[in-house]
C-alpha cells in the first residue's frame, strides 16, 4: 500500500496503525498530522475517508478549514462548497438542529452552499457520495460562470 498523502510506500505495521484504525493507508508522518486534525476538531473518520476519496478523483478538497467562525469538515473553496458529515444522527437535539441550521445560513449569506451528509451514507456509499459532490461542484462552476 502507499500514502494517500504523499504516495510513499509503507509497510504492515504502517498499514496496520493507519489504515486499519481510520481506513485510510498513511505513512507514520502523515498519520501523526490526521490524528492531530481529528483530535482539535473532533473530525469524524468519514470526514477524512470522503477528504481522500475526493482527492482519488482529482478533486481539491481542504480538510477542517477554517471559516473564519466555525471549522467546516471539508471545503471547496472556489466554488464556497461546504461539507459538513453529520454523526450521531438519532441523537440530534433540536438545539443542535438550530444551530445546524444557523450555521448553514450564516455560511449561506457568504455565498456558501453547506451540504451535510449522514456519516453512513459515506460509510456505505462512498462512491455514489463522491460522484454526488462532484456533480455539486461542476453545477456550482456553472453558476458562477453565468453569473
Ligand atoms: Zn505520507
Amino acid at each position: 500500500m502507499t500514502c494517500k498523502e504523499c504516495g510513499k510506500n509503507i509497510g504492515r505495521s504502517e498499514q496496520e496503525a493507519s489504515y486499519d484504525v481510520l481506513g485510510v493507508p498513511l505513512c507514520t508522518r502523515h498519520l501523526k498530522l490526521i490524528k492531530r486534525i481529528i483530535l482539535n476538531n473532533n473530525t469524524p473518520l468519514e470526514a477524512i475517508q470522503l477528504y481522500y476519496a475526493l482527492r482519488a478523483k482529482g478533486a481539491q478538497p481542504m480538510l477542517e478549514w477554517w471559516d473564519g467562525n466555525k471549522s467546516v469538515d471539508i471545503a471547496f473553496s472556489r466554488v464556497k462548497l461546504n461539507i459538513e458529515i453529520d454523526t450521531d444522527y438519532n441523537l440530534i437535539t433540536h438545539e443542535q438542529a438550530l444551530k445546524d441550521l444557523e450555521e448553514s445560513m450564516h455560511s449561506f449569506k457568504n455565498g456558501f452552499t453547506t451540504v451535510r451528509i449522514p456519516h453512513l451514507t459515506v460509510k456505505y456509499y462512498l462512491d455514489d457520495t463522491v460522484q454526488n459532490i462532484l456533480d455539486i461542484i461542476s453545477s456550482l462552476k456553472t453558476n458562477i460562470k453565468v453569473i
